[in-house]
């Protein structure tokens, strides 16, 4: 029998029978009762029954007798994603089936479980298919594969001969209340907030009145679901929808910015967030299975006082010592205790919010990549393996000032020269180990122009995914300091500014994410370290899996307003952080 093609067809009329929800985040939709509401005139006149609850989750049914000869009858399935604003999407799929295959279908799916069929237990209708002839239908259970809309391969249950006839089926977009564009507005809402009108750029920097005019408008935001909201002693606010169990699915990210800067770094993570949040809810009753968690870190990005991820090192615990933190200032002096009481946080008690994880099964954060690599392999998502560990070290090399007229080349003790050879040989160290390194600052002294350089002081940054070789570029690059000291008659020395070992991910959660960012994407996806630290790296040292996910920077431009990202990929971002958290309950119940 051919199969019908997906295609759209307009809602035709409307009836209102009983339909559960989908009892499972693959969708398994019980259509129940709806036999009682379908009359022979209305089965035979290929009518749409359609089903709805709460306004939001839609799907349509409807069935057609023809002849008892051929014993067909025919269904349609489609998903009714009906938003708030009354807005409806047509049916997406149709298809034939034959009554007699019902039983074999039946056997066969049962046996591929993860494939998607009508699994017919009707009974074949009489001659006048009449509603008490059909009565299977009130017991038909349709299964379907979630899929986004961008991505609809026509997966038929291949090499099953017949069976391929139904594979349309597994076109059917996800029956899913998630609304991916109503991010992209929150988030073009909260830029139209928290921008500083001469730059464009986002100015919610981490206690400051623009911070938490962000925070009181994302509490706002979040007002309509039936969440627990509070902040603990480290100023990190929580969303808590409660389930069935009181393991937790956490989800993160941050409302802070850097001053002057972009429109998602951070807030696309809560508010993408967010809308997973609203469809889990909405799939759930308000009750899911696990608990279910958005956090909105505080100060992730340590604009104001230098001290990045404060809210969740606090909370992590492993890396928060509050005697170290508080005698920070800020440009204008203010201390960075005080700036925090005044936002409601007693600096000595941040380290009770590490209660806030007891129960965390599992972390997920998107992020936008901040980087070129995604762009530059042309995808549009990437599943984040680990946050890199970093080796910060001051260098100083010591020759001799001399005059730089009366100086010959060969007697000269340069010490910008040795420091010059080793800012190229950082290069390929970085290269066979397969890290970053940077010489990001270099000072000489005298510094003026008629004296050989008698002493220069650079820093360099080195970072890896993998601790053993992040330990060797570091060697490495101490020892060819040693060789370039002695070619240019200087002494050199090293001191370490700060060093984190590498954090690696969960492998599981790695994997789940890679998976549902190819599955939305209907593309490859990638793996990649991340170079930035994010909250993900303290709430993984803490001991909680942890996976992020990366979207497509525009440019790999980050911290400055010009940060962008195509409005597809943020959307698709949304529902693969909605599928991965999907997946992740899954995981967290086995
Ligand atoms: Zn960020």
């Amino acid at each position: 029998m051919a199969n019908d093609r997906p295609n759209l067809t307009g809602l035709k009329s409307a009836g209102a029978p009983v339909i559960s929800r989908p009892s499972k985040c693959d969708a398994m939709a019980t259509i129940a009762a709806a036999s009682a509401e379908m009359t022979p005139a209305s089965a035979s006149q290929d009518s749409w029954v359609q089903a709805k609850r709460n306004g939001r989750l839609m799907i349509a049914l409807s069935c057609k007798l023809t002849s008892m000869r051929t014993k067909m009858l025919m269904l349609r399935i489609g998903r009714l994603e009906g938003c708030s604003a009354g807005r409806f999407y047509p049916i997406q799929a149709k298809g034939n089936f034959p009554l007699t295959a019902c039983a074999e279908q039946r056997k066969l799916a049962l046996k591929r479980p993860h494939a998607s069929y009508v699994l017919g237990t009707m009974d074949t209708p009489d001659t006048s298919g009449r509603a008490a002839g059909f009565p299977g239908v009130g017991a038909l259970k349709i299964r379907v594969w979630r899929l986004s809309d961008t991505c609809l391969p026509l997966r038929g249950p291949a090499s099953k001969g017949d069976l391929r006839d139904f594979g349309f089926l597994s076109t059917i977009p996800g029956m899913s209340t998630l609304d991916p564009k109503r991010t992209v507005t929150e988030l073009q809402e909260l830029r139209a907030l928290t921008t500083d009108g001469s730059t464009g750029g986002a100015m919610r920097v981490a206690w400051t009145d623009t911070w938490l005019r962000a925070r009181d408008w994302l509490r706002e935001t979040a007002s309509g679901l039936p969440l627990e909201v509070h902040n603990d002693q480290a100023g990190n606010t929580w969303f808590t929808l409660r389930g069935k169990s009181e393991k937790e699915l956490l989800i993160g990210g941050h409302m802070d910015s850097v001053p002057s800067g972009g429109w998602l770094d951070g807030c696309l993570n809560v508010l993408a967030g967010l809308e997973v949040l609203r469809r889990i809810n909405d799939q759930y009753h308000g009750q899911p299975p696990v608990t279910v968690r958005l956090v909105d870190w505080a100060d992730e990005e340590g604009a104001r006082f230098g001290r990045s991820l404060l809210g969740s090192s606090a909370c992590g615990g492993v890396n928060f010592v509050p005697d170290v933190e508080r005698v920070r200032t800020d440009k204008d002096g203010i201390r960075l205790d005080d700036a925090l009481r005044r936002c409601g946080v007693n600096i000595d008690e941040m380290r009770a919010s590490h209660a806030e994880i007891k129960n965390a099964a599992a972390y997920l954060e998107l992020h936008i990549e901040q980087g070129p690599v995604l762009e530059s392999m042309d995808l549009p998502l990437g599943a984040v393996l680990g946050t890199f560990g970093v080796e910060r070290h001051a260098i100083k090399f010591t020759g001799q000032a001399a005059h730089s007229g009366s100086t010959p080349m060969d007697k000269r003790r340069d010490a910008l020269a040795a420091a010059a050879k080793l800012a190229l040989e950082i290069r390929p160290i970085a290269h066979k180990y397969g890290g970053v390194c940077t010489m990001g600052s270099v000072v000489t002294k005298p510094g003026i122009v008629t004296a050989v350089v008698g002493e220069c002081d650079a820093t360099l940054d080195q970072r890896a995914l993998s601790a053993s070789k992040l330990a060797r570029m570091y060697k490495a690059a101490q020892k060819a300091s040693n060789v370039f000291a002695k070619e240019e008659k200087c002494a050199v020395s090293w001191s370490r500014i700060w060093n984190i070992e590498p954090i690696l991910f969960n492998k599981d959660l790695i994997k789940m994410c890679y998976d549902s960012c190819v599955e939305v994407s209907g593309q490859p996806a990638h793996k990649l370290p991340s170079g930035p630290l994010h909250d993900a790296a303290e709430v993984s040292r803490a001991g909680v899996p942890t996976v992020m996910m990366f979207v497509q920077s525009l440019h790999g431009i980050s911290h400055n307003p010009i940060e962008d990202t195509k409005i597809a990929h943020i959307e698709m971002s949304v529902r693969a952080l909605d599928r991965l958290a999907d997946k992740t309950i899954a995981w967290i119940l086995k």
